[in-house]
């Protein structure tokens, strides 16, 4: 058995899936400011179908091969990322390390990761300023942007504003204000809420798509 550790200084968490893979899921929590989160693998292990008589062959994968590929699955999945240059803070190194002997032991590494994470922040701030330039919608910065900032220590109106309050329309559940009484998706009449009922806000609908593309799809 082989060991690696995922390191992750990305303020988000992590799931990655595999499917077909055992384990499946591999969780890494959000990373504070400063902070080192650590995911230490094994190997792995897949199925491979031989044929009816030899039925399926267990095949190992290797925990630095896995860890390699969770990482470039998450960047590759992560929006306007440019691969070994502006990207999520995350990197592999063999072997099982705690968060204190990473610091110890891969300074440079973890110094390289926090710039090219840093860079990667940079370009969400520019994109979402672009984007609120042009259209001052809320909903369309993504939570990773909102934190891109934050942790660059900059102001932004898109930061400071509420979110526009909305909900989900009844009956295709796209996101409409609240205030809405037409969807502007299926464009049924849609109930305004009772008093007290609980309102989302576009800042939260889209936390579970953190970091991803999807976000920026909705223009
Ligand atoms: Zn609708």
């Amino acid at each position: 058995m082989s060991k690696a550790t995922i390191v992750s200084i990305v303020p988000l968490p992590i799931t990655e899936q595999k499917p077909g893979v055992l384990p499946t899921i591999y969780k890494i929590p959000a990373a504070k400011k400063g902070e080192v989160q650590v995911l230490v693998i094994d190997d792995a292990i897949t199925y491979q179908y031989i044929d009816e008589t030899r039925g399926s062959q267990v095949i190992k994968i290797p925990a630095t091969e896995l860890g390699a590929d969770i990482i470039r699955s998450y960047s590759h999945n992560s929006f306007e990322v440019e691969p070994g240059v502006r990207e999520p803070g995350l990197f592999l190194v063999p072997e099982s390390y705690t968060p204190a002997l990473i610091k110890e032991r891969f300074a440079d590494i973890l110094k390289g990761a926090e710039e090219k994470q840093s860079l990667w922040f940079q370009r969400l701030v520019e994109v979402a300023d672009d984007d609120w330039a042009e259209n001052r919608k809320l909903g369309n910065i993504s939570p990773i942007q909102r934190l891109a900032a934050q942790h660059q220590g900059l102001s932004r109106e898109w930061l400071t504003t509420t979110p526009e309050a909305s909900r989900e329309c009844p009956w295709c559940t796209t996101i409409i204000p609240t205030r809405a009484k037409v969807c502007k998706q299926c464009l049924r009449d849609v109930e305004p809420p009772k008093p007290g009922e609980a309102i989302q806000t576009a800042g939260t609908i889209k936390s579970g798509l953190a970091g991803l593309k999807e976000p920026f799809a909705t223009k």
